[in-house]
């Protein structure tokens, strides 16, 4: 039980003379005090102690050390003999309330207790203000941090939106991003994962290891490093296998995920709140930038591409042929052209009727696709005749792949309502660089006569333009047109 009134100060009263401490422990008592004898009598249970210290006095100075030590805000009174005003104002100096001269006049220890008491309450009154203030102060911090990141993603997200205005070109999108938040996050590779169609795309540092960005590619072609379409929150736990931090965002539009943007630190340095939800802000313009520029991207190439057979159309044809002459008129370098058209289709659609013809339209086109090189370019010029353009391929070379694709066909057996068709092409090359092709219409006129030369020798043959069959005869090489087989050159179709 305690003992003492709560409200009433506590007052340690500490003397090696026993009669002096005493008499000390009484006056105190007398004006009002609770007087402290605690188990031990600590300096730090009390609001004041008077220290009685009959020899020189200095034991004062180590007894304020001992309060400072025990984070005591007691006021201490020393009291003893007469040393000087030197030596009490060394005593005051260091921390101490008052010195009393002993023996110690009627009300004046009691006076000096009184005013070390008021002086330690407004102490302790100005120290707990002080304290709010700290806490007000570094509330009001946190406060502007916010505000600043805050605004610093309104700024970032303001900057981009703009810039993404300026391009339908993802992959540029992507950079935009890249650029900006490597920098501002310390990154060292930023990634997107598409979901539909599924596409990645990755803008690293230049610093950084190949096989990293590799493994972030693999993980975003995966939907990100959990399970597909897993959209974590939250930074995400640092990745060992990448070595370093990784965060990864899902993206979205009207609700919907349709991608996921990753962040990685190869410093392995986690993400901070506040660059998290940076990186969020970014999310929102960052999807629907791609999106627009993947409908963009759907669009152009529908556009560009047959619906029947799936190959580039006629204006992609006109596209990428002026493209294509321009590099080799700047490079020097050989392009060649073929005209192909399928032999007597007419006959196959008044046989079997249209929609047949389609369909064999359609795996015509698709033998085409397969015989060609990667880098060559199909087209369907227009009803039964395709285009395909060679970069880089001189006329000997375009004359064996043609005549790959018109023996592929020629052994080609359709199958139409239980009968085996085979069906035959022509087709004309024209080679650049050539003194008779001074522009692109030139390639395109010089190649569809040499496919007419092609229906004209008989069919189901190859054609090359006339000054490189001229320079080939010349230099008694062999023809490099094919010599229509014995047989085979009027069947169109055969059944
Ligand atoms: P050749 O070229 O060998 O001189 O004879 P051809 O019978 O192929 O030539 P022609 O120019 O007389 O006929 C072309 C035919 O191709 C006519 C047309 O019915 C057919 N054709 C063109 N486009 C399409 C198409 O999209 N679908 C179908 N089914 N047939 C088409
Ligand atoms: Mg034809
Ligand atoms: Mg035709």
């Amino acid at each position: 039980m305690n003992l003492y009134d709560p409200h009433r100060p506590r007052v340690l009263v500490m003397s090696p003379t026993t009669s002096v401490r005493r008499a000390f422990q009484a006056r105190v008592q007398a004006a009002g005090y609770d007087v402290w004898s605690g188990p031990a009598g600590r300096a730090c249970d009390v609001e004041a102690v008077i220290c009685h210290l009959p020899g020189s006095g200095l034991g004062a100075l180590a007894l304020l050390q001992d309060l400072r030590d025990a984070h005591s805000d007691a006021c201490l009174i020393v009291a003893g003999r007469d040393h000087g005003a030197e030596r009490t104002a060394a005593l005051l100096r260091a921390g101490a309330f008052d010195y009393l001269a002993t023996p110690v006049p009627e009300g004046r220890l009691e006076e000096a207790l009184r005013q070390g008491l008021t002086v330690r309450r407004s102490f302790l009154r100005v120290r707990e203000l002080s304290d709010k203030l700290q806490t007000a102060n570094e509330e009001l911090a946190r406060e502007r941090d916010g505000l600043r990141h805050w605004n610093q993603n309104l700024v970032l997200v303001n900057d981009l939106s703009q810039s993404f205005a300026g391009t339908l070109d993802a992959a540029e999108i992507v950079q935009m991003v890249g650029q900006r938040l490597t920098r501002m996050l310390n990154l060292d590779l930023l990634g997107v994962g598409w979901y539909a169609p599924p596409r990645v795309w990755v803008h690293t540092d230049p610093a950084i290891d190949a096989a990293i960005a590799q493994q972030a590619q693999a993980a975003l072609l995966a939907g990100g490093s959990g399970s597909a379409g897993r959209v974590p929150e939250g930074p995400a736990a640092a990745e060992p296998s990448v070595g370093g931090a990784v965060l990864e965002v899902p993206l979205r539009v009207a609700q919907e995920p349709v991608g996921i943007l990753r962040l990685q630190r190869g410093s392995g340095e986690p993400f901070e709140p506040y660059q998290v939800e940076l990186v969020k802000a970014v999310t929102t313009p960052l999807a629907l930038a791609l999106r627009n520029a993947e409908a963009h991207q759907l669009v152009q190439s529908q556009a560009l591409t047959d619906g029947l057979t799936n190959l580039l159309n006629r204006r992609a044809f006109s596209n990428i042929l002026a493209r294509e002459f321009r590099e080799a008129e700047r490079y020097h370098t050989p392009l060649c052209l073929i005209m192909m058209d399928v032999d007597h289709f007419k006959s196959v659609n008044d046989r079997f009727g249209h929609p047949v013809g389609d369909r064999l339209l359609r795996e015509v086109a698709g033998l085409i696709g397969q015989a060609i090189r990667t880098v060559d370019i199909a087209t369907r010029y227009g009803g039964e005749e395709f285009a395909i353009i060679l970069p880089r391929t001189d006329a000997a070379q375009a004359q064996v792949l043609a005549n790959r694709i018109r023996e592929l066909l020629a052994q080609q057996v359709f199958l139409v309502e239980g009968a085996h068709l085979s069906l035959t092409v022509s087709m004309g090359i024209a080679q650049t660089p050539d003194p008779q092709i001074a522009a692109v219409d030139d390639l395109v006129a010089v190649a569809d006569d040499a496919l007419y030369r092609a229906k004209t020798y008989g069919r189901n043959r190859v054609e090359m333009n006339q000054s490189v069959r001229e320079r080939a005869a010349k230099t008694r090489e062999e023809p490099v047109y094919q010599r229509e087989k014995a047989g085979v050159g009027n069947a169109g179709i055969r059944c």
